[in-house]
């Protein structure tokens, strides 16, 4: 769903900076290591980030939602965008790239707008209010997901109706365990994907499109049978 709405990947030429490559840039090690140059990755991110919008599929899920006694947004994207399009249950497994955090328990958290200036050349490690150090809010490598964003996906998955799995390659766990656990609690599973996928076979159902224009289709014709 980033993808369609011009939200770089991050991998391939295009997405290297300084010949970096994400995975030595987003782990806990290379930012006690080097948290200024971690951070001016993250900006840069964030820049290329800034101008990128909810598209058809974002909204779609939305007018879902609007409808549906009980749906929830379950996404690995950190750009913010299903937020930002009005969905309100939502759960970011993996962050949102938009959020600071310092290492307070409870972290103390700092939520940023897209396209704000940042005072970079001041501060290239940005600071809490406590004094402790700020990371972007988001999973790295090596890292484990919030237990409370896992349980709530797993409890979702396990009694749903139906699932739709939505543009996504499904091989990053435990994200991709849901559609096994959904069928197996008697959810009817649909994939809605332009390529093949490792899950695919286990599907319900295979819807092969963009999600941009999937699921206005599916909402629209949700519309009509209601
Ligand atoms: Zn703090």
């Amino acid at each position: 769903m980033s993808a369609e709405s011009g939200v770089p990947t991050f991998r391939g030429p295009d997405g290297l900076w300084r010949s970096f490559r994400p995975e030595d840039l987003a782990n806990p090690e290379a930012f006690a290591r080097d948290p200024a140059t971690v951070w001016e990755w993250y900006r840069w991110r964030r820049r290329r980030m800034s101008s990128a919008q909810p598209n058809p599929g974002h909204v779609a899920l939305v007018s879902i939602e609007r409808r549906a006694p009980r749906f929830t947004v379950i996404t690995q994207n950190v750009d913010g965008l299903h937020a930002r399009a009005g969905t309100r249950s939502l759960i970011e497994l993996h962050g949102n790239i938009w959020r600071d955090r310092c290492c307070a328990e409870p972290p103390h958290v700092v939520h940023h707008e897209p396209g704000e200036q940042e005072p970079a050349a001041v501060e290239p490690v940005p600071l809490c209010r406590c004094g402790a150090r700020l990371r972007p809010d988001v999973v790295w490598f090596g890292e484990g997901l919030d237990p409370d964003h896992l349980e709530g996906a797993i409890e979702i998955a396990s009694t749903a109706d139906v699932l739709l799995v939505v543009g996504t390659s499904s091989v990053v766990y435990p994200a991709a365990a849901l559609p096994a656990i959904a069928r197996r609690a008697g959810a009817t599973t649909i994939e809605i994907n332009p390529d093949a996928t490792p899950l695919s076979g286990e599907m319900d159902i295979v819807l092969r499109g963009r999600s941009g224009e999937v699921l206005p289709q599916l909402d629209a014709l949700a519309v009509r049978c209601s």
